[in-house]
Formats: C-alpha cells, sequence, structure tokens
C-alpha cells in the first residue's frame, strides 16, 4: 500500500462505503501519479493524496474531526487510499453553522464592490493552481487531464459571472405617485448550503460558492464523500482571495451530515446536485423544514440521429458525449435514437466507439478513465448483463476490458447495446459507458421515445434542416437542448434549465437564477414631500457610495 500514515486506531475506526473486504486488494500509485499526489499534500492545507485525514473547514481553520467515524477516499484506477474524509459529529456541525451565522453579520453587510474583488481575486487563484486542481480530480475522482480542466472551467465560468453581481443585484425602483417610491431589493438569505456529488469535484461547488457568497450569503458546503480534495482546495483559495474565515466552511459525511443540514434552523437554503433518491429526499426534507430547496438529479439525455445530418459530426458527437468521463456526466448522451437511414450509421458508430482507449486519467493516450468505485462498477456489468437476458443485443462489449499497469481498476470498455424501451438499461441511468441504441422510422417517433422518458436534463439533434431542427426543439419536452450539438449545458449567463424528474425547485443553478435563489425580496414604499424639505448646507466631496 502507497505510504498510508494514518494511525493504528485510525484504521480500526474506518468505516467505508466499499469495505476492505469488498474491494480489490490495494496496489499503489505508479511513477507518474506518485510524486503528483505527494506534492499535492505537501502544498495544500485540507487535503491529502498520501493517507492522512481530510480535513474540514469551518470559521477559515482546517481542523481535524474527533469522529470515531471515517470514510475511505479510494484511486479508482488502482484502488490506492488517498485519504480519508470524517463524518463530521454534530458537535462540529454546530461550530460551523455557529461561524457561518456569526460571520453572516458582517459578511451580508460589506459592500457589493468588496463582494465582486472577491470573485475576481478567486478566479485569478484557480487558474494560477488549476494544475493543482486537476491533478486532485485525476486522483480521486479518476478522470483525464484535459476533462479534469473541463470540470475546472466550468465552475470557473461561474465564479466570472459572479464578478457581474453590481449589476445583477440591481433592484427596482418606480416613483407610485408624487412623492412616493416603491422600491424593490435583492438582500442575502443567511447561511445557505451545497451538497455536491462526485462527477465534478470542482464544478458543482463551484457553482455554489461564488453565487451565494457574492450575494452575500455565507455557505457550508458538503462535497461528495468519494472526492474531497479540489472542494478543500477551493475553499483554502477561497481563504487566500480574502474570503472572511466563517464566509466558506467545509464539512464532511454522508446521509448523517446531510440530515443535520436539511433540520439545522440556521441553514435558510441548500442546492443539491446527485442523485434521484437523495435529491428528492433533501428536497422534502428540507421544504418541510422551511428551507429553499433546488435539487438537480439525474438523467438519461437522448441524441438523435437524422439520416440528413453531417455523417461525421455527429457520430463524433455522439461518441464523444456518451463515453467521455466514462459516461459519468449528468449531460452524457447515453441513448442515440437512429432514425430512418441513419440506423445504417451503427457499424460505424460501433468502430469509433471501439477506437476509444481506456487507462489511468494521467497517461497522454487515455479517452476515458475508470467509474468511481467497485461496487459501481458491479452495478454497470449488471445493467449490461440485463440487455442479454431480456432479449437486446451487445454490439460492442467493454465488461472484459483489462488495463497494463492499472489491474486493479474499475474499468469497463466503452459498449454499445440495443435495446427495448421496457428494458432495465433503457429505464435506469447508467452512468458508466454504456450507449443504448433504439431505431425509429420518424424524428415524430423519436420524439415520443423522448418525451415518453422519465427525465429531462438535456437532448440533442443531429441534422442539416433547419425545419427539423426547429419542430425538435419546439415539440420535445426536455429542458436543454442541443442542436448538433452534444452536450448542451448553458454558459453561465443562462440558468440550468433541466427539467421533469430531473430536477425539484423552480429556480435553476447559476445565471440570473441563482440571484433569485440566493436573495430575498423586499418592497419599501417611502413618502418623502418635497414641500418639507429643510435647506442645509451641500456636501462638496466627490461621493463614493463606500
Ligand atoms: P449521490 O446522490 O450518491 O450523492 C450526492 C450527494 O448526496 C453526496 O454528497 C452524498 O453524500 C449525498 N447522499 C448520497 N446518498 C444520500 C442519501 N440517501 N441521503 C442523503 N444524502 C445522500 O450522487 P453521486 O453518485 O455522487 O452523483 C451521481 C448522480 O448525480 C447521477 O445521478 C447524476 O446524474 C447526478 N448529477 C446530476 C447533475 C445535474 O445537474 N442534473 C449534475 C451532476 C450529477
Amino acid at each position: 500500500m502507497f505510504s498510508s500514515r494514518l494511525s493504528r486506531a485510525q484504521t480500526l475506526h474506518a468505516r467505508t462505503y466499499a469495505t476492505a473486504s469488498s474491494r480489490p486488494p490495494l496496489s499503489g500509485l505508479n511513477a507518474l501519479a506518485r510524486p503528483k499526489a505527494e506534492q499535492l499534500s505537501r502544498d495544500w492545507k485540507g487535503t491529502s493524496a498520501t493517507g492522512e485525514n481530510t480535513k474540514n473547514f469551518i470559521g477559515g481553520e482546517f481542523v481535524e474531526s474527533k469522529t470515531a467515524e471515517w470514510i475511505d477516499v479510494v484511486d479508482p484506477s488502482t484502488q490506492t487510499l488517498l485519504t480519508r474524509v470524517p463524518e463530521t459529529t454534530s458537535a462540529e456541525f454546530e461550530q460551523a453553522a455557529d461561524a457561518a451565522s456569526e460571520a453572516f453579520k458582517s459578511w451580508s453587510k460589506t459592500s457589493v464592490l468588496t463582494r465582486q474583488r472577491f470573485a475576481l481575486e478567486l478566479q485569478r487563484l484557480i487558474r494560477e493552481n488549476a494544475d493543482a486542481l486537476a491533478t486532485s480530480i485525476v486522483l480521486e475522482q479518476g478522470k483525464t487531464v484535459p476533462d479534469a480542466h473541463g470540470d475546472i472551467l466550468r465552475g470557473l465560468q461561474v465564479v466570472e459571472h459572479a464578478a457581474s453581481a453590481p449589476s445583477l443585484l440591481l433592484g427596482e425602483k418606480i416613483e407610485v405617485s408624487k412623492d412616493m417610491d416603491t422600491e424593490v431589493r435583492k438582500l442575502p438569505l443567511g447561511v445557505v448550503s451545497a451538497i455536491a456529488p462526485f462527477n465534478f469535484p470542482a464544478m458543482i461547488p463551484l457553482w455554489s460558492i461564488p453565487m451565494a457568497t457574492v450575494t452575500g450569503n455565507t455557505v457550508i458546503l458538503k462535497p461528495s464523500e468519494r472526492d474531497p480534495g479540489a472542494a478543500m482546495m477551493i475553499a483554502e483559495l477561497c481563504q487566500r482571495a480574502g474570503l472572511p474565515p466563517g464566509v466558506v466552511n467545509v464539512v464532511h459525511g454522508t446521509v448523517p451530515t446531510v440530515n443535520a443540514i436539511c433540520d439545522h434552523p440556521a441553514i435558510r437554503a441548500i442546492s443539491f446536485v446527485g442523485g434521484d433518491r437523495a435529491g428528492r429526499h433533501i428536497y422534502e426534507r428540507g421544504t418541510k423544514h422551511g428551507k429553499r430547496v433546488q435539487s438537480n438529479m439525474g438523467a438519461k439525455n437522448h441524441g438523435i440521429l437524422m439520416p440528413d445530418a453531417n455523417k461525421n459530426l455527429a457520430l463524433n458527437s455522439i461518441v464523444g458525449a456518451a463515453f467521455g468521463a466514462a459516461g459519468q456526466r449528468c449531460m452524457a448522451l447515453s441513448v442515440a435514437i437512429l432514425v430512418g437511414d441513419a440506423q445504417a450509421w451503427l457499424p460505424d458508430l460501433i468502430k469509433l466507439a471501439s477506437q476509444l482507449t481506456v487507462g489511468g486519467g494521467f497517461e497522454k493516450d487515455t479517452d476515458l478513465g475508470p467509474v468511481i468505485s467497485p461496487a459501481a462498477k458491479r452495478r454497470i456489468l449488471g445493467l449490461i448483463d440485463s440487455v442479454e437476458e431480456e432479449g437486446g443485443k451487445i454490439h460492442l462489449d467493454g465488461r472484459h476490458v483489462k488495463v497494463q499497469g492499472y489491474e486493479h481498476g474499475n474499468f469497463i470498455g466503452p459498449t454499445i447495446v440495443e435495446s427495448g424501451t421496457h428494458m432495465r438499461s433503457y429505464q435506469e441511468e447508467i452512468f458508466g459507458p454504456v450507449l443504448v441504441v433504439l431505431r425509429a422510422e420518424t424524428l415524430d417517433e423519436g420524439i415520443q421515445i423522448i418525451n415518453s422518458n422519465k427525465y429531462g436534463n438535456g437532448t440533442a439533434i443531429f441534422t442539416q434542416s433547419g425545419a427539423t431542427a426547429r419542430k425538435f426543439e419546439q415539440d420535445v419536452n426536455v429542458g436543454q437542448i442541443g442542436i448538433n450539438v452534444p452536450i448542451p449545458v448553458p454558459l453561465p449567463m443562462f440558468s440550468w434549465s433541466g427539467n421533469k424528474a430531473s430536477a425539484l425547485g423552480d429556480l435553476g443553478f447559476y445565471g440570473k437564477s441563482a440571484f433569485e435563489f440566493y436573495t430575498l425580496k423586499k418592497t419599501t414604499t417611502s413618502l418623502w414631500k418635497a414641500e418639507d424639505a429643510l435647506t442645509s448646507k451641500a456636501s462638496v466631496n466627490m461621493p463614493t457610495q463606500r
């Protein structure tokens, strides 16, 4: 095992999702990954890739938890133990809530320009430290280095957008009658919380931290217990960017910590991103306690291939969007509907997918890395098995892929299956490198399939016809639509708009919606009669509004 420096007592108390007995034997980081892991552990206060515990970040301090329950964080391409995260104790959670409540008193009163400057400085620091953040993501999550940079960049764009707060927070005012004004102001809510999934360790924390803080709120973030490193580094960058203690806090854990967030009276809003089960639970429990909750959940995203499409663009787009990040994206195109003559393109689709390279995330040629855990791999393999059990066909079988030098990794090769819409492989979110192919005779039939699916995160059509694209856009009932664009995630000047079973809550993440989500509106109506004015001495100084 690679230099785990945990004490025996800590090891005895360690609790894992994938327990030691259910994991393949520990191997160790190779010469490519090891120096990067050592550097990371040396440079950052809250995280480790060499076996030390991950800290909580409370009131501006990186603190070691006193918990007896620890969760292993393991490199998915080798099963090497990188660090452990605590199941935060109730007392520690109270400290985080107190720190955030205390910090709110002054942070909510800072000028919007101070908060804007924080966003500007944070974006500079994230750019400067992008390589280190990417290293943490590759080690803990398994994605490739370029894909890890994409994860960071999509979060960074939200930080950049947050810097527009002074104009986006402008309120409304009108003189409703002579000398009487009504004014609407957008004020911070208080302490807010964010609960993140494993698949975007940097992007999802950055959907909430900049938007929540720039609007004057304070934050308690709970990252995924599987890959907390990037969130800890972002917390440290927030501190370096001058954020006062307690404005951003990070606590770790699983269901008990999530429930503490849902129940705590000081927390006014929760942003959740993750799977259906947790998302529905958090929405119900949080709203029951009077909190504003936004919940982004699972997906099954369909791409329609029309026979008039640019074949090369369409097939490459589908392969990239189905298998990139080993299919572990909520906007992955996991279903391809081949319409009419486009059905003849299936052999070319299979050939393209079969040319992708599976490997460790630091290896130069790797197109897709491992899935997050042995349990995830078992679940995905079970879903592939079910295709033949239910009468479908496996066209490209990645179940037995072997990756030299990474024999213990959770790898699955690109897999293409043909299913019916009643089959498990179509009905369930697979969240792995598996593309389900369906056939349709007409565009209407394709749209009918998509509209009958319970999810509504994203969809795409590949066609050269504007009229066909227009009809698709109008008739399909999915929230994010791509026309010759495989992953139509809106940039942060817009907001996330997944719908149906993919989202709960009315206000989307980031963009204009976030300014609504993180603020409370107050209207004031005032009457100041001009004829009552007293003459007073004028100030000759330049007003600065500070
Ligand atoms: P997950 O639901 O297992 O975990 C997400 C968070 O919820 C974690 O912080 C975890 O600790 C917590 N959690 C897990 N189970 C819980 C429970 N029973 N009760 C309370 N809290 C619980 O999700 P994941 O596996 O980390 O992420 C993958 C899922 O996230 C996929 O379904 C994917 O589609 C979804 N996702 C959606 C979006 C989107 O914007 N729609 C974006 C990214 C990921």
